[in-house]
């Protein structure tokens, strides 16, 4: 935990300078807080701090609905009886996160869960689980059997369970974005534990300058230019264990094998407009590999990514070429992704 505190400082630290000594700085406010299993930065600019008390009661509104393992939310109903009933909200997000999961193909799948749990990533008690135990396991693992109906009503086939965790930060970025400039807030940026939510750009009309973590070490790869988007990062790093072996199992699943996936990625990072959309893409995009990924990107061309290879190197759209700067020491080699395939 301690190292993520050191992070977040570092990326503050980054981000820092923002504004100058005018007014907008003046009124810089920010809030720490712990939720949805990690640390989260509020900063927002020509608000109170009354505003960001109430923007984490909202956080904290979203995770006792949506935590897969609060007894008293609706996600964890449905996954004991089959059927509950969300807020609209909540329901919404649930369709627009199957509605992704049905564009990748499946490669994000909300009803993966209890693979996820059956290797020990939800409680940190890591196992290995035999090959026919997965099997049985993503026997019952398909979104397409996950119904939303129209009063907000979800339901699951026996067997199945959902969880919404590889979205819901992202989802939680535009939520709070919504929020703040309903209160009339321009300016701010929204550290939601690896997912970067940014509302405007800098009070002094420059872009803000996100950090993007080295999957392979402590630093960043580099610094990237955003207004009104989300920078979103998956990866193998964040939740993994090692075997007598020394073999590294992750968080990340394929859900077609029920293995943490490996397709030549170590890390994925989406920039987009919305945070969903980044957010589930992060996660699927790593699922699906560097060339998987590369061919969703030239189809959809509504996002930027850049990818971290296992064999070394960074791989960037052309659109995040041109607002990321590398590292210093950068130890990858860069690589500029062409529109048309090769
Ligand atoms: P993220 O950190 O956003 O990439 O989400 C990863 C989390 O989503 C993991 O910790 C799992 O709980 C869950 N997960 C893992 N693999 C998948 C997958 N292929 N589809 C949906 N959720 C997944
Ligand atoms: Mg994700």
């Amino acid at each position: 935990m301690k190292r993520v505190w050191i992070w977040a400082l570092c990326l503050a630290l980054l981000l820092g300078g923002c504004g100058g000594s005018g007014a907008a700085r003046s009124e810089d406010v920010s809030r720490e807080l712990f939720a949805m299993d990690t640390y989260m930065t509020l900063r927002a600019f020509g608000a109170d701090a009354a505003v960001l008390e109430s923007a984490e009661a909202l956080i904290r509104e979203i995770e006792a609905e949506l935590s897969v393992t609060t007894e008293s939310s609706a996600v964890y109903q449905l996954n004991e009886t089959g059927a509950a009933r969300f807020s609209s909200e909540a329901a919404e997000l649930a369709r627009r996160a199957l509605a992704l999961c049905a564009e990748t193909n499946g490669a994000l799948d909300l009803t993966v869960y209890p693979v996820v749990r059956a290797w020990g990533f939800t409680t940190g008690e890591h196992r290995v689980p035999e090959r026919g135990e997965l099997d049985a396991l993503c026997a019952k693992v398909d979104h397409r059997q996950v119904q939303v109906a129209d009063d907000g009503t979800v339901t699951l086939p026996e067997g199945f369970e959902m969880d919404l965790g590889a979205v819901t930060k992202g989802w939680l970025g535009e939520r709070l974005c919504a929020y703040l400039r309903e209160r009339g807030v321009e300016s701010a940026l929204l550290d939601l534990g690896g997912n970067v939510q940014t509302l405007g750009g800098k009070p002094d009309g420059s872009a803000w300058r996100v950090g993007v973590r080295d999957p392979d070490g402590e630093g960043l790869l580099g610094v990237v230019e955003v207004r009104d988007e989300a920078v979103v990062t998956s990866g193998g790093y964040e939740r993994y264990f090692t075997d007598e072996d020394g073999t590294v199992y992750w968080h990340i699943l394929d859900p077609s094998t029920g293995m943490p996936a490996r397709n030549g990625l170590i890390s994925v990072t989406v920039v987009g407009a919305e945070g969903l959309r980044c957010d589930g893409l992060s996660t699927a995009l790593f699922v699906l590999g560097q060339e998987r990924a590369a061919a969703f990107w030239r189809a959809s061309g509504d996002f930027e990514m850049l990818l971290v290879t296992e064999d070394g190197r960074l791989l960037l759209t052309p659109g995040l070429a041109a607002r990321f700067t590398p590292d210093a020491g950068l130890c990858y080699t860069l690589e500029v992704l062409s529109d048309v395939e090769n």
